[in-house]
């Protein structure tokens, strides 16, 4: 797949050394909301009206791209081929698409008809795209204000962008009057604006470091997919906001920022299938989702134990609730045999919510050792990453003369392999609570791909 950087490239007659030119166009693009005029020949000002368009960098926007002679409308951002509409001007496309109040329009060539409508558009808000066959901004502004020479003024001062074509490459950029590439192709850098932040303020985590373990032993583990339900109550959960806590205790808190912690799973082990049962009490895990250090079972945004004695429900504070898909009791256990990761063999352990089995480790063993040494084994196993289902994209019905709203998918659970947490550690990370067969201590380790 070419990326919008090489689409625009390719435009260009030789991309290595024209990068330059093609990074401040894709930068102005980003930044401008009202009007960029293509000027030149007609012809290489509609191919790159076509090309902006079409790597158009706002991906949450609606609105189309207005191809003329024959004319032909696709819609942006682009998902679908080209729809000929000969039988129709670009002016009346346009009025069509203007009632659906779109984000951006790209014209290819304003001619006298569609002129006044395209410079309506501007001055209501939508963001125009568009070539005029002019030889200077001035003659684009003259060809633009034919029908109301008085409006010229305001058309200049509306123009954000202004980019020269010539015969198939571009030659200068403005961005208002100031020149940011000159005709010699030298771009001016200080005269870009300065790109607006984007993205997660959450500061990423990083998976704890490795340490270097024993080997592991061959032998297909028994393992089981739990089986959740919302309407149930048992004292095994997965992610449920209540959840069975030494009695006259409150809601656990982070040891680091004091904020409630986020119930992962409860497992009441005397109630576990063999060979995965123990004795009383319930193993426990709680995990801070404020970004707080969570790498081992000693961090102070993780809480591993086994709670003995007397128990009472506890309602989570909503700080502790956490992006879940299906959470509630556990009901039912779904045994199945699991090989380890064994080098060089594709037959990998379950990447999934499970009990048991082996650990899915992501960047090679960590595994916890016990008091006596030995290895500890794998109780509970959770895997980010939530599976989407359905959900559509945005489209345009020209019939109707609508814009047909897209879908969000929906987060769903995979019960051949449930992944119930979407986002806990770090959006994409496995995590493990070990217990150890001779001390019944638990550990935790995660890790990323
Ligand atoms: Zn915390």
């Amino acid at each position: 797949m070419t990326t919008a950087l090489q689409s625009l490239d390719a435009f260009l007659e030789s991309p290595e050394s024209r990068r330059d030119v093609t990074r401040a166009v894709r930068v102005l693009l980003d930044a401008a909301r009202s009007m960029i005029v293509v000027f030149g020949d007609a012809q290489t000002a509609a191919a790159l009206v076509a090309v902006l368009a079409k790597t158009y960098p706002a991906k949450n926007i609606h609105g189309g791209l207005i191809e003329v002679n024959p004319t032909r409308l696709t819609t942006m951002p682009v998902q679908a081929e080209a729809r000929d509409l000969a039988d129709v001007t670009p002016t009346q496309v346009l009025r069509s698409m203007l009632r659906q109040d779109p984000d951006v329009i790209a014209l290819t060539n304003v001619d006298a008809e569609s002129a006044p409508l395209v410079l309506q558009s501007a001055f209501t808000g939508h963001a125009m795209i568009v070539g005029v066959a002019a030889s200077s901004v001035e003659a684009a502004v003259e060809a633009l204000t034919l029908a109301e020479p008085g409006l010229a003024g305001h058309v200049r001062s509306s123009i954000e962008v202004a980019i020269e074509v010539d015969t198939g490459r571009i030659r200068r950029v403005f961005r208002g009057t100031q020149e940011v590439v000159s005709a010699r192709g030298q771009v001016m850098r200080e005269a870009l604006p300065m790109p607006a932040a984007r993205g997660p303020t959450h500061t990423p985590r990083f998976a704890p470091p490795l340490t270097s373990l024993p080997p592991a032993s061959l032998q297909p583990r028994v393992a089981f997919l739990p089986v959740t339900s919302a309407a149930a109550v048992a004292r095994s959960s997965i992610a449920t906001t209540a959840a069975f806590r030494p009695a006259g205790s409150t809601w656990p808190l982070c040891r680091a920022c004091q904020q409630p912690l986020s119930h992962v799973v409860t497992l009441e082990l005397s109630a576990l299938p063999a060979p995965l049962t123990g004795g009383d009490g319930l193993a426990q895990l709680f995990v801070c989702s404020h970004g707080c250090d969570t790498t081992t079972e000693a961090a102070p945004g993780v809480l591993a134990e086994v709670v003995t004695g007397a128990t009472e429900q506890l309602e989570a504070p909503p700080e502790a609730h956490i992006d879940v898909c299906a959470p509630g009791a556990i009901v039912d256990f779904v045994r199945f045999e699991e090989d380890p990761l064994v080098e060089g063999n594709d037959h990998r352990p379950l990447r999934c919510d499970k009990l048991g089995g082996w650990p899915a480790w992501e960047q090679g063993d960590a595994w916890p050792l016990d008091d006596d040494g030995a290895r500890m084994e794998l109780l509970f196993q959770l895997a980010e990453e939530p599976v989407l289902q359905g959900g559509k994209s945005a489209g345009w019905d020209f019939e109707a003369a609508e814009v047909v709203p897209g879908e969000r998918p929906s987060v769903v659970l995979d019960p051949n392999s449930p992944r119930h947490f979407n986002s806990l550690l770090s959006g994409s990370a496995v995590a493990f609570l070990f217990r150890g067969a001779t001390s019944g201590r638990l550990a935790f380790r995660w890790q990323t791909g």
